[in-house]
């Protein structure tokens, strides 16, 4: 089959690799129909995160048709059309149970090969799926293929996002970070009651879609959202901040936006090897500070009727489409925000 493939710093690859087959009873082998390109994808693609194999597929964002099925899976079936969380899980184990789905003890991020362990990715012909039960879903009826790519990550992590941040209707929130994450914490915050909510970043086109998804726009160019968000709050700063970037300039921003006794919550990955902030700052403020990765099984059944309702535009995200072929200008596209491209979404 053809893969996007990792092939060094900054560089990805369509090649021919050698097809997935089923090397366990839970697992399914899926003919991707869509995939994605996603902000983490670039921590690989900048080697931000080392150890990456050389000629990994890449990706962890993708739907398609179950084409095989491991002889112990029960639920899903050939011929079904799926949507997969970007971390494979069991369903069983302690943090399944307690619906930290992305801790569990079996689960793998797709897109992860590393001295020869782990996951190919999504951005292939064909990828596999471990723990096919648990992991995937079957994508339900008025949930278009599109918008069960977002479910699978952005989405998810959005809203995820905001539930870290502990939204309250009558209180003040910023997003930080406008990027298809950031754009999902508004969505979600917006869901969860927000009404006074900001969103910093520096780029236009991705401030006036913050805006269309019900946020109030500060653009770090002309503006000074330490200044502006206090002029808003008696001086004190926002109640909660969320951060969707992933590097120490972002967080040190969240920090000094917050008000004593507010939330910090972090989807952004910054590979830094110290925080933007010392514990004697932290104590200073009272501060809850919340990080991690996302839960995405255990939102994404959740999310689904909020999306069937089509209250927001999500897929307006997806702003170019190309061939898995063209994928390594995907790459360049997106990681280099050219022609105001927010998300790629590569076709089969
Ligand atoms: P992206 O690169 O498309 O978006 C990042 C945005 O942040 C851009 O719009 C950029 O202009 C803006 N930005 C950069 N520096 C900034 C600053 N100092 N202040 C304000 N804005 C700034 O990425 P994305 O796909 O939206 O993902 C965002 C982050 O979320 C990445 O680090 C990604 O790895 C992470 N992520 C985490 C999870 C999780 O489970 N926690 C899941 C998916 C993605
Ligand atoms: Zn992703
Ligand atoms: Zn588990």
């Amino acid at each position: 089959m053809k893969a996007l493939t990792f092939q060094g710093k900054e560089r990805v690859q369509y090649i021919e690799v050698d097809d997935p087959f089923l090397t366990g009873a839970d697992d399914v082998i899926v003919k991707v129909i869509l995939a994605c390109i996603c902000g983490s994808d670039l921590h690989a693609y900048y080697e931000r995160e080392k150890g990456l194999d050389l000629g990994t597929a890449m990706g962890h964002e993708f739907v398609g048709e179950v084409v095989e099925v491991g002889k112990g899976v029960r639920s899903i079936k050939t011929g079904d059309v799926v949507m997969s969380p970007f971390t494979t899980n069991c369903g069983t184990c302690f943090y399944c149970k307690i619906g930290l789905t992305c801790r569990c003890t079996k689960g793998q991020l797709y897109g992860w090969v590393e001295k020869g362990l782990g996951l190919h990715g999504g951005q292939a012909e064909y990828v596999r799926v471990p723990l096919a039960d648990s992991t995937l879903l079957k994508i339900p009826e008025g949930v278009s293929l599109e918008e069960g790519l977002l479910l699978g990550d952005v989405l998810s992590t959005g809203y995820f996002c905001a539930h870290q941040a502990e939204i309250k209707t009558n209180q003040v929130q910023a997003v930080i970070g406008c990027g298809p994450v950031g754009l999902m914490a508004i969505v979600g915050a917006r869901e969860q009651g927000a009404e006074h909510l900001y969103a910093i970043d520096s780029v236009e086109e991705r401030l006036a879609m913050a805006e269309k998804f019900g946020a109030i726009p500060i653009n770090l160019k002309n503006q000074d959202p330490v200044g502006v968000l206090k002029e808003k709050t008696d001086g004190r700063g926002v109640d909660s901040t969320m951060e969707a970037v992933g590097n120490s300039t972002a967080a040190k921003l969240a920090y000094e936006i917050v008000r004593p006794g507010g939330i910090i919550s972090t989807v952004g990955v910054c590979n830094d090897p110290n925080l933007s902030f010392s514990p004697v700052e932290a104590y200073n403020k009272n501060l809850t500070y919340k990080v991690g990765r996302c839960p995405a099984r255990y939102f994404m059944d959740r999310l689904v009727p909020m999306v069937q309702e089509r209250k927001y535009d999500l897929t307006s995200i997806l702003t170019h489409r190309m061939k898995l072929s063209e994928g390594a200008m995907g790459y360049d596209i997106f990681a280099n925000k050219k022609d105001n491209c927010l998300k790629v979404v590569l076709e089969m």
